[in-house]
């Protein structure tokens, strides 16, 4: 787990300890994301992976325009998932040029604005593509391209697949030569290739497996391009540990995998090529904690609840119910109290009318009372935005960058 500052017996975001910053920010629960683990996450990725591969952040894992605005300016581009993201990511230092659009189901006005601003748009299907021509014709602009593809393997391991076999993402490998046929005789420009084959994967086997059969597709199609390929976009999926069962992830094997595949491979096919990777989740995900307040403190029939003030209308993922199979506990902390021996067997429950709202089962923390601060680790990817906040119509949280 990435090493949050302690200051005091505390634990500390930005360098304030939490019990202060609450102060600061007013009420609890809130989010905390701290500045220097982003850059250090950034930094660590460069040092690992080749340096003609770009990094691309993905910001449906943290939209935050904080924490988007202080990551464009160490990333080289952006992905976005929706018209908003968009607006999030041009309100950067970005140029349109370093921002791709991805995604099934775009809607024609979300399109048109994306055609507009000249973003890349990653064509998730052939109907989707003669929109796009439509689109660009109506407004006397050449919508800038990349063709999705949905590969012909899928990658084991993935928390969630989304790639190989049926999907509602891309255009089926095998009807990618088709497609490129057709674009050529229209007025799209077509940049390149994107391939992304599923998420939180913490195998670097798998993953560098996964790399080395999409740069095989992607060259494969890149044969039928109607014009020289500028981008190749080689998807991400690094996961992050959540529990004391993951390991985290070997970037070292990952990035040397990689460096054979652009020397060997790639550069001598495509020397110009922008060869990307995009990730949230490794980004974003360590560098956030969600803090809660004990409320009430009760012993039922032998086990000892902490009641909080948040809970899964907030950080759905830390109660199991945000894609996995089997409920396992999220790093759990007393916020207040990290200095102290964790001597007590607790559950930690958010205040939500649901047996759903378990943040923490059976957990062995340092004895905590009404007004402690509970902090959820790894709680900056997938958090707030990922949560079903208008459940039981409690206030929003916080979000702060520090
Ligand atoms: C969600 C998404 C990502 C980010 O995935 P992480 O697992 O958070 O790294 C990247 N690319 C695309 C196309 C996505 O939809």
């Amino acid at each position: 787990m990435t090493e949050f500052e302690q200051v005091d017996g505390q634990l500390a975001v930005g360098g304030v300890p939490v019990e202060r910053l609450a102060e600061r920010v007013g009420s609890t629960p809130f989010f905390a994301y701290d500045r220097r683990l982003l850059t250090e996450r950034v930094a660590l990725l460069r040092e690992h992976l080749p340096a003609d591969l770009q990094l691309s952040y993905a910001i449906k894992a943290n939209p935050m325009p904080a924490v988007v605005q202080h990551l464009s300016t160490l990333v080289d581009s952006l992905d976005v998932a929706s018209a908003l993201e968009m607006r999030t990511a041009l309100d950067t230092v970005k140029p349109p040029d370093r921002v791709s659009f991805a995604g099934p189901g775009k809607r024609d006005p979300e399109l048109r604005q994306a055609v507009a601003a000249g973003v890349t748009i990653e064509v998730e299907s052939e109907t989707e593509a003669a929109r796009i021509a439509r689109v660009g014709s109506a407004l006397g602009v050449r919508p800038r391209v990349a063709v999705r593809v949905n590969p012909d393997f899928s990658v084991k391991g993935s928390g969630m697949r989304m790639g190989g076999g049926p999907q509602q993402f891309g255009i089926d490998a095998e009807r990618v030569p088709a497609l490129l046929k057709e674009l050529a005789g229209t007025d799209l420009e077509v940049l390149g290739f994107h391939c992304f084959a599923g998420s939180q994967n913490l195998n670097a086997e798998i993953i560098a497996e996964a790399q080395r059969r999409t740069v095989e597709l992607l060259l494969r199609l890149a044969g039928d391009a109607p014009a020289p390929v500028r981008y190749l976009n080689l998807g991400g999926g690094f996961g992050i540990p959540y529990t004391g069962k993951d390991r985290p992830l070997d970037l070292a094997a990952i990035g040397g995998n990689l460096e054979t595949l652009l020397r060997d491979e790639v550069r001598p096919r495509l020397p110009d090529a922008r060869v990307v990777i995009e990730l949230g989740r490794f980004l974003v995900g360590e560098a956030g904690v969600y803090v809660t307040r004990v409320v009430d403190r009760k012993v039922s029939r032998g086990k000892t609840f902490l009641v909080v003030d948040g809970g899964l209308h907030h950080q759905l993922a830390a109660s199991g119910n945000f894609g996995q199979v089997i409920r396992r506990n999220y790093p759990i902390a007393v916020g207040n109290r990290v200095a102290e021996e964790p001597s007590e067997q607790v559950t930690v429950v958010g205040c939500l009318c649901t047996p759903l709202d378990l943040l923490g089962n059976d957990v062995t923390l340092p004895p905590a009372a009404v007004g402690d601060l509970i902090v959820l680790h790894q709680a900056g990817a997938y958090g707030l935005t990922a949560s079903p906040t208008a459940f039981l119509s409690h206030p929003a949280p916080a979000e702060v960058l520090l």
